[in-house]
């Protein structure tokens, strides 16, 4: 009851607002009398509506108070006047003395001189900004809580307004001065190669909320109640149809991802919160909208990157909440919506704008209506990307305040290969990047028509192309793009996805499903390589200062025993009555090769004693991914089947350069002479002592730095699969003595680089990179 009570004013004030609404009459209007209600009813001489426009500018849309000449005249950059800190900071500012403050900007049109006090609200909708709502009184008057709280809530619905783009466009069109919106490129880093055109769609949750204020309370709590229900028993009926059928074999980490999903979304303080907005005067929509962007707005200031993804695990349910909020509100029986998630509808040629997403997020979109995705945060190795790359989206990542640049409908161009994407592009750099659109789809279409073409050299040598993969819906690829086989199966990325640890029986499942799905084409399982930047959710770590050279990898599997001796188990049984091949990760020193290889022939052994079928042949091999196992190869040598060399992470510890590190990024060059003469020393000291060996860092999938690969000597390159076509040209297209020659003699010179001599050396000989 004391809620009721507390919250009395807010509630009036938001069915006025209502009513104002309904009342019809042009956007104009109906905007004036918000701004006219607002100061109403809060006491304020005057209230100020500032619109988000064409990028980080804010206009003056409506006002009551200043002088009405300066509406759609006076704007404002981010960061510009307190509106603009408002906006930059997307965080209330409430001022006693707003003139004292060091960004007060007079602006003499607006007549606000003789106003003091001053309280400036962020419009928010999922996240995004856009707009800022201001009162301002003639006295010096310190606001309270409660009335930053009601102002917010009023923000709060009108950026739904806003969102449903009626008030703006009509506006907007009707604006004679034709304020300029610019055109932005932006390079961020790739996380899925491609081009793509499209219109931007904001991953912003789902619909605009059309009824943000409540009638009834109690009506609203029960809707509530009645979503939260559907929307579990929703979630518990797809996980037990794909438990049972498990006809979708592709998708089955996304059931993982919902089943993460479920054990949150019972969470009590969340919903607690979603009740206590309802009782502010809010419909159920537009409670469970509040909260998720009061969670956004606190995720931007957490580091802890467990801490962002359970946070993140909230943003997601909220717009499945929404979504059965938006089935109730339909009148949709239950029947009707037969416990599954629709597909999240999308017009066609759509660029999906967001500021994270995960890959079940990714894979709730119509994805036949999808061309590329943009992300203000994430790295090419996470999830998300590698489910891009599985489904052929181009994808960059890394453009930080993104969703603030773009709005719903602007054009998009993503150029991937450069990461690069242009907003709002000029008709020149559409018809550029049209010609580069065709060129590069002619260049797909001749990949694909020569995906069976043997990978060999112009002079007659074999260089064996392999992918590297970590889903299942990656290994479908394997056909597409003609390659031999998986040269490294990241076995870590299934359990990241999962809630809990999958047991045995649960590991033996996927992967039985990996050796059925290639066939005859050979495949090397790589055993956990988790810690650093790929901790399943389910893991504690302990804090650490470095991760990237901590607790991570075959460190973790020796000292959790069980770990690895389970997943030994899993893929012995998997690969019962075929070739079994197995390496692992972060091997510093040879006894930790060959402690893991007696775990994994001691649990061998036992089930042989046990009468259990078992693989017809076994390779235990090696990632070579720190500098001190190079120096350790001729002790090594004598006891591995193979060697793999990880350059992602051979080259962050060879030149002490953090691999996820912007900062470092590009500072040294993997074709740089001293990188390439190690890697050539290792090549050799393996074919010197007959033991294969294979590189199966992202180097191998791009060309240039493949040719300089293949220049040191390697025979086998394991990629991502989206590159099998590029790297086949390049070998067609190649002399391997002519390449050995070249990089050899570069080898001998002082020089921090021989990429641009390389390409030269390519463009010279029709090298195809
Ligand atoms: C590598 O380090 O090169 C590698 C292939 O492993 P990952 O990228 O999974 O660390
Ligand atoms: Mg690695």
């Amino acid at each position: 009851m004391a809620l009721r009570a507390k919250w009395a004013g807010s509630r009036l004030l938001l069915r006025r607002l209502r009513d104002t609404m309904a009342r019809g009459g042009g956007a104009q209007e109906r905007l004036d009398q918000i701004v006219r209600i607002i100061a109403a009813d809060m006491v304020a001489e005057v209230c100020s509506l500032y619109v988000r426009r064409g990028g980080d500018i804010l206009e003056l849309f409506a006002t009551q108070g200043l002088k009405p000449d300066a509406v759609h005249k006076v704007r404002f950059r981010f960061g510009d006047g307190i509106v603009g800190v408002v906006a930059a900071t997307a965080r209330p500012l409430a001022l006693a003395e707003a003139q004292k403050h060091p960004a007060f900007a007079y602006r003499p049109e607006t007549g606000e001189e003789i106003y003091s006090s001053m309280l400036g609200v962020p419009i928010l909708r999922a996240g995004r900004l856009s707009g800022v709502l201001a009162i301002q009184n003639r006295t010096e008057r310190e606001y309270t809580e409660e009335e930053i709280e009601t102002l917010e809530t009023v923000g709060m619905v009108i950026a739904e307004a806003l969102a449903s783009g009626e008030a703006i466009q009509q506006i907007g069109a009707d604006i004679a001065d034709g304020m300029a919106v610019e055109s932005l490129r932006l390079e961020g880093v790739r996380m899925s190669e491609g081009l793509a055109m499209g219109v931007a769609v904001l991953h912003t949750g789902p619909l605009p909320i059309t009824d943000p204020i409540a009638e009834d309370e109690d009506v609203e709590l029960e809707r509530l109640d009645k979503a939260l229900g559907s929307m579990h028993s929703a979630l518990d009926d797809l996980i037990e149809s794909y438990r049972v059928e498990k006809s979708s074999g592709d998708l089955e980490e996304h059931l993982e991802v919902l089943e993460a999903y479920r054990m949150v979304a019972s969470d009590r303080g969340w919903i607690k919160r979603i009740r206590e907005a309802i009782g502010t005067g809010l419909t159920a929509e537009a409670a469970v909208a509040k909260v998720k962007g009061d969670m956004q707005a606190r995720m931007d200031a957490v580091q802890d990157a467990y801490l962002r993804d359970r946070l993140s695990d909230f943003d997601a349910l909220a717009n499945r909440l929404l979504q059965h909020l938006a089935v109730d509100h339909a009148g949709a029986s239950e029947e009707s919506n037969d416990g599954q998630i629709p597909h999240v509808y999308i017009p066609p040629n759509s660029v999906l704008v967001a500021r994270r997403l995960g890959p079940a997020d990714l894979l709730d979109y119509d994805l036949s209506h999808l061309q590329a995705v943009i992300v203000e945060e994430g790295a090419p190795t996470s999830h998300v990307a590698i489910v891009a790359r599985a489904l052929n989206i181009p994808m960059i990542g890394h453009l930080p305040g993104i969703m603030g640049k773009v709005d719903p409908q602007d054009e998009i161009l993503v150029e991937a290969s450069n990461a690069t994407c242009v907003i709002r592009p000029t008709q020149e750099f559409k018809n550029n990047f049209e010609v580069s659109m065709t060129l590069h789809k002619e260049r797909q279409e001749a990949f694909l028509r020569d995906r069976d073409l043997p990978s060999v050299s112009t002079d007659g040598v074999d260089i064996d192309l392999k992918i590297n993969a970590g889903l299942l819906i990656d290994v479908s690829h394997l056909e597409s793009g003609g390659a031999a086989g998986i040269g490294l199966y990241r076995t870590e990325i299934p359990f990241m996805i999962h809630s809990e640890f999958p047991d045995i029986d649960a590991q033996e499942a996927l992967y039985r499903k990996v050796n059925d799905q290639v066939g005859d084409k050979p495949v090397v399982f790589r055993t956990l390589d988790i810690g650093s930047d790929k901790m399943p959710s389910f893991v504690r770590p302990p804090p650490e200062d470095n991760p990237a050279m901590g607790w991570r990898a075959i460190r973790i599997g020796l000292d959790r025993q069980p770990i690895l001796q389970d997943q030994c188990v899993a893929l012995l049984r998997a690969a019962a009555g075929k070739k079994l091949s197995v390496m692992f990760p972060m091997v510093a020193d040879v006894g930790e090769f060959r402690t893991a290889q007696q775990i994994f022939l001691a649990e061998h052994a036992r089930l042989a004693d046990e009468g259990e079928p078992l693989p017809d042949g076994l390779a235990l091999g090696v990632m070579l991914e720190v500098p001190a196992l190079a120096m350790q190869l001729d002790w090594l040598l004598p006891h591995v089947d193979f060697i793999s060399i990880g350059t992602n992470d051979l080259q962050q510890f060879f030149f002490a350069a953090d691999r996820g590190n912007s900062l470092v990024d590009g500072r040294y060059d993997p074709l740089s002479p001293a990188f390439l003469r190690f890697l050539r020393r290792i090549i050799y000291e393996c074919n010197k002592a007959n033991v294969p060996v294979s590189v199966c860092g992202e180097m191998a999938g791009v060309a240039l730095d493949a040719l300089g690969l293949i220049g040191v000597g390697c025979r086998s390159l394991s990629t991502s699969p989206a590159a099998t076509g590029s790297i086949r040209a390049l070998v067609r297209s190649v002399s391997i003595e002519r390449v050995t020659e070249f990089v050899n003699a570069r080898l001998n010179a002082d020089s921090r680089s021989i990429r641009s001599a390389l390409r030269s050396f390519a463009a010279d000989n029709q090298i195809q990179i």
